[in-house]
């Protein structure tokens, strides 16, 4: 019978025939139950502790934990355990601030590793005045298994993780898409304000797209977007430029620290490589290669507002370059735009 688990020297006395009920609760309690006594030494133990520490009743009873844990010396469930009984107050140490204290492990995965359990400790003190008459002075450490609501902790979390991201990238290119492009502009507009920087922007659309979707096909319009976002990845190198998917066949960058110069230079860059990746295009007006038109512009912010100056200047560049006969770069500056084929 469990009951041996307890000295009977501790075993309350009871009439022959009635069971000592509280006694058999406590055995059967669905989580670890630990009395000590004023020496901190083990004077009961129940089942559901005994299977998941892999001890037997003898190896606790009458002993300090710290002899038959060793790892526990020093640690801090030790000095709460003695702050509690000089004190006479509880105390609880949640899983979510400290580690497993006590090498408690899941008693059913057997071939698998040991997997500790997650833990809620409550360390209970016998009230001072009851010690104080009784002459005896026990405590009472009760562990619950959290680990099921840790799992679902972290499975909510990668969840909520995995969400954040799909919110903030283009599912057919990979690269961050609209949303993620507005915080960043936001960001970086403040940033550059605050610095007296020039903020960058590089607006890139596709020539005769559609003609190019309705020719091969959607697929192929996919694989030429897919293949477009890797080749500005490849252009646009600096950890702080930001590259987004902006619409259907549209791509914008955003330089920070970068004056319009610079912006003209990466944009002949992706120009160029846009050409010289000869991607054909029999179904555009003439005939011959996808190409792709850009509006280059920057500023340095005066107001927070200015982001959204940018981005219609950048538009507004686009335009002049689509106007001005497509695969080509024009630039804004001033009011003043400037093609370059
Ligand atoms: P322009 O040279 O003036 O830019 O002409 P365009 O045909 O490129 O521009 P338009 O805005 O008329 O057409 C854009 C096309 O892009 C329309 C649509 O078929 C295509 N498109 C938009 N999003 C996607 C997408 O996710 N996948 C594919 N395959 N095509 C897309
Ligand atoms: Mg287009
Ligand atoms: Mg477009």
């Amino acid at each position: 019978m469990i009951v041996s688990q307890v000295p009977l020297h501790e075993v309350p006395v009871v009439p022959v025939g009635v069971e000592p009920w509280p006694l058999v609760a406590l055995i059967h309690l669905q989580a670890g139950i630990v009395i000590l006594d004023e020496s901190s030494r083990v004077v009961f133990v129940n089942e559901w502790f005994l299977r998941r520490s892999g001890k037997q009743a003898s190896e606790l009873i009458q002993h300090h934990l710290t002899d038959v844990f060793p790892h526990l010396i020093s640690s801090y469930f030790c000095s709460r355990l003695a702050l509690s009984v000089k004190t006479g107050f509880p105390a609880m140490m949640s899983h979510s601030l400290h580690a497993p204290p006590l090498p408690l492990y899941m008693p059913h995965l057997v071939g698998h590793p040991p997997a500790l359990l997650s833990q809620t400790v409550h360390i209970i003190p016998m009230g001072k005045q009851a010690a104080r008459q009784s002459g005896r002075q026990f405590t009472l450490v009760q562990v619950t298994d959290v680990t099921p609501t840790v799992r679902r902790e972290y499975l909510l979390r990668t969840r909520v993780d995995e969400m954040h991201h799909m919110a903030r990238v283009d599912a057919l290119t990979s690269i961050g898409n609209r949303r993620e492009f507005s915080e960043a502009l936001e960001s970086e507009t403040r940033a550059a304000l605050r610095a007296g920087e020039s903020l960058g922007m590089l607006m890139i659309d596709i020539d005769h797209f559609k003609a190019y979707n309705d020719h091969y096909g959607h697929p192929k319009g996919d694989q030429c977007l897919r293949e477009m976002a890797a080749l500005l990845k490849r252009v646009v190198r600096r950890p702080r430029d930001r590259l987004a998917r902006y619409g259907g066949e549209e791509f914008v960058v955003l330089l920070p620290g970068t004056p319009l110069a610079g912006v003209v230079e990466v944009g002949r860059e992706i120009l160029e490589q846009i050409r010289r990746l000869e991607m054909p295009h029999a179904a555009r007006p003439g005939g011959g290669i996808v190409t792709a038109s850009l509006g280059a512009v920057a500023l340095v912010p005066a107001l927070p507002e200015d982001g959204a100056v940018l981005l219609r200047q950048a538009d507004e560049a686009l335009y002049a370059a689509k106007g001005a006969g497509r695969n080509r770069l024009a630039s804004q500056s001033a009011g003043v735009t400037e093609l370059m084929a």
